[in-house]
């Protein structure tokens, strides 16, 4: 009860406290009779204008009678570009009120582009190497536009002629024209290389080899003149320069003897030899040189010697086919015996003797 009765005595203390401050403020309120002085504040451009007005005696002041911004008062427009048939025109005007430094002083306006007034246009029909377009002119600024494009037609060229011959080595240049269009028209003239022909070798002289130096073949152009060696052949090695078969020789009937030819031939050059008998059925010979006496009497025997160029050498030998003390005693007893048969034959038949004693001797 006793700590009731405080916390009630502190509130009362405070409330009693509030009472004097508020009696005391409203005391002075009461107190001013407020004598207010009128300031006009003028509407701008814009801005609004008002009344202010302020207690002179306690500075209390409110605000009244407001009035709405002027606006700007412009003057005329002033063109800065006039408008074309593509691009607006500029222009602007000013407030003869207010001064730059009032936002919307300066008010910028943009006229219309009148747009293009197209003629009727200008067909160019299509030509061979060049295009057909109609060209729309407009009638106030002159602006053109292409429309309706066709491409160009295909040129019709003659001949082809030849401006510069090739040669064997060098290019040469043909042109044409076509017969429709003017010469300065595109692709009016058309030229093209020609290829060089390149030579037209011929074989003309044949150089033998020689002795180390190669052969060859002069071949020479039938149009232009110039000349190449070509078809090498390899150089001579040498040839065969002689044979030689030596003195007379003497064989015996059905004997043999051997020919020794000596050849004269440079080194490493091929070559070869060959024998012949004038009359076989004195002598034969054979690939050796092995002479066989086949009957008396006396023959030639030639030796031919080739090389691998188809040099030839020959010589020749004589040789004598001689009967022997042997071969007369058999012929002595193979006439006797004939004629002994001559008779027997006389008797019995008929004989050739003559064609016998022929076979001896030939
Ligand atoms: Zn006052
Ligand atoms: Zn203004
Ligand atoms: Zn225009
Ligand atoms: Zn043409
Ligand atoms: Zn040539």
């Amino acid at each position: 009860m006793k700590k009731i009765t405080k916390v009630l005595s502190v509130f009362l203390s405070v409330l009693m406290a509030m009472s004097v401050f508020v009696s005391a403020v409203s005391a002075e309120e009461a107190e001013c009779t407020h004598e207010y002085v009128e300031e006009t504040i003028a509407a701008t451009c814009v801005e609004g204008g008002f009344t202010r007005y302020t207690c002179s005696l306690c500075g209390d002041s409110y605000e009244g009678d407001a009035v709405e911004a002027l606006g700007h008062t412009y003057g005329s427009w002033i063109i800065t570009k006039d408008e074309t048939c593509a691009e607006d025109g500029v222009k602007y005007r000013e407030c003869s009120v207010c001064d730059s430094s009032v936002s919307g002083h300066i008010e910028i306006g943009f006229v219309k582009a009148i747009g293009h007034d197209w003629d009727d246009g200008v067909v160019t029909e299509a030509t061979c190497g060049q295009k057909g377009s109609t060209v729309y002119t407009c009638r106030n600024c002159g602006a053109q536009e292409i429309k309706d494009e066709k491409p160009a037609l295909a040129h019709t060229y003659g001949e082809w002629v030849v401006v510069t011959e090739p040669t064997c080595t060098e290019s040469g240049l043909k042109e044409r024209t076509c017969s429709l269009c003017a010469e300065t028209a595109e692709g009016h003239t058309q030229s093209e290389v020609i290829s060089a022909t390149g030579h037209d070798m011929q074989a003309k002289t044949v150089v033998p080899p020689e002795y180390k130096m190669q052969g060859y073949t002069i071949y020479e152009c039938s149009k232009c003149g110039i000349t190449e060696n070509r078809d090498f052949t390899p150089a001579l090695k040498g040839r065969v320069h002689s044979v030689e078969l030596g003195e007379k020789i003497v064989v015996n009937y059905e004997e043999v003897a051997e020919l020794n030819p000596v050849i004269d031939v440079d080194e490493d050059v091929a070559y070869s030899y060959s024998f012949r008998s004038d009359a076989e059925n004195v002598a034969t010979v054979d690939e050796d040189g092995n002479i066989i006496g086949k009957g008396m009497g006396k023959t030639v025997i030639t030796c031919t010697v080739v090389d691998e160029y188809g040099n030839t050498e020959t010589d020749t030998v004589e040789v004598q086919v001689k009967f022997t003390m042997a071969n007369w005693m058999t012929i002595i007893r193979q006439v006797l015996q004939a004629a002994i048969d001559i008779v027997i034959g006389g008797l019995f038949g008929d004989v050739d003797f003559g064609g016998f004693l022929g076979g001896l001797f030939k």
